[in-house]
């Protein structure tokens, strides 16, 4: 199985406290931050650069960097609960009773662990669906997975 990485795969940026800033800095804000120092790769992907550096998935700055938290946006953490209740338990393909999440974009395919690539299946839609994107399954999303902000998980369902 080959590593596919997908140039929209999310990067993760780490404060140099390791607390998390964002999860979806852009490849280019990436690279510009390695080039001026201001961070280094915490994790990479294996056997792809970006440069001389590992291809990033997670960042982290040289130097701590006080934000206040109401002007920075944090995503929640991707989870398959938060996928669940952002969705409200409904199946993203047919509306009924969701309890399992499914990668829109096939994992196998470079499909993210992201919110944006994740939505809530019935376990029939799952296994229609297969390691097969949307179209190709001929199941259209009935509404486009989006990042929550961290207040509607805390108070949805
Ligand atoms: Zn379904």
């Amino acid at each position: 199985m080959t590593a596919a990485v997908a140039t929209h795969d999310p990067i993760t940026l780490l404060n140099a406290s390791h607390e998390l800033l964002s999860n979806d800095v852009t490849l280019k804000r990436a690279a510009r931050l390695l080039v001026k120092g201001k961070a280094v790769v915490h994790e990479g992907h294996d056997g792809r650069f970006l440069r001389h550096w590992p291809w990033p998935k997670v960042l982290i700055l040289v130097k701590y960097v006080k934000i206040a938290a109401d002007v920075l946006y944090r995503p929640p953490t991707v989870s398959r609960k938060g996928v669940l209740r952002r969705d409200g338990h409904r199946c993203a393909y047919c509306g009924r009773q969701a309890n399992t999440i499914d990668h829109v974009v096939p994992r196998s395919r470079g499909g993210a662990m992201s919110w944006k690539n994740l939505v809530a299946a019935c376990r029939t839609c799952n296994g229609a669906k297969g390691n097969r994107t949307p179209d190709e399954a001929r199941m259209p999303l009935l509404r486009q997975p989006y990042t929550p902000k961290r207040f509607q998980l805390n108070f949805a369902g």
